[in-house]
């Protein structure tokens, strides 16, 4: 009779351990993405900023509703350093991450290059337009830890080189100047504080949105979308923020 019992409930610590592995398991497997179960309206379920957050990103830019650029933000960016640069299809985006990617300068505070990755259509708008693509160049200060994303419109025209490289060798390393990328006219752009665009949407970003855009031809946007047509999360209120521009 003991020994029943002793059996009895060994099978059900088992039992429970075993569900409790699977909702364990379960849980881990349940990802954020761009879909309707695990989109940007439930990214909450991840985490809260993305649903709380009231300074979050991307937005609408309204080009006549800007204010005059603060200098205290001014953005410098001009470090050409060339080396080698890992290539990785990360589930959400392709992602670039450079060994050294140098620098940009915001009004004296170094921010370095972290990765840049790309959407399949710009995630910002322009008075409501979407561009054709946008990389995201994802710096952090070293010192404070704050991030500050430069963003560079794509729209269609010319075969832009250092995009060619990067979407045909995905899954491997390439050498490439994250500086090829930015457009030769640096000194005009929007700038406001906001927020990580994907989960877990941490704030007091500082977003740089170069005005001119870059090219990509037809073919390399059709390329890049064979991964990723969709990876924008929708534009998010302004609240109590402004945008500046220069
Ligand atoms: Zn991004």
């Amino acid at each position: 009779m003991i020994k029943k019992t002793l059996l009895a409930l060994s099978i059900t610590t088992l039992t429970m351990t075993t569900s409790l592995y699977a909702s364990e398991k379960a849980s881990h497997e349940k990802h954020w993405d761009y879909g309707t179960n695990n989109g940007p309206t439930h990214w909450e379920e991840f985490s809260g900023t993305c649903g709380k957050g009231i300074h979050q990103s991307p937005v609408n830019i309204l080009a006549g509703k800007t204010l005059k650029m603060n200098h205290a933000y001014d953005l410098t960016m001009h470090d050409d350093i060339t080396g080698l640069a890992k290539v990785i299809d990360n589930g959400h985006s392709i992602k670039v991450t450079p060994e050294h990617g140098g620098h940009i300068n915001l009004h004296g505070e170094i921010f370095d290059l972290l990765q840049f990755h790309f959407h399949g259509k710009s995630e910002h708008t322009i008075d409501g337009k979407r561009f054709e693509m946008v990389a995201h160049m994802v710096h952090q200060n070293p010192k404070t830890k704050q991030l500050a994303v430069v963003a560079v419109f794509f729209e269609e025209g010319e075969a832009n080189k250092v995009l060619e490289k990067i979407i045909n060798n995905i899954g491997s390393t390439v050498q490439l100047d994250p500086q090829d990328f930015v457009p030769l006219e640096t000194a005009h752009y929007y700038h406001y504080v906001g927020s990580l665009t994907t989960p877990p949407c941490s704030e007091n970003v500082q977003w740089y949105l170069l005005k001119k855009p870059q090219e990509a031809s037809a073919e390399q946007i059709k390329h890049f979308r064979k991964f990723y047509v969709d990876n924008e999360r929708p534009v998010q209120e302004l609240h109590d923020r402004f945008i500046e521009a220069n």
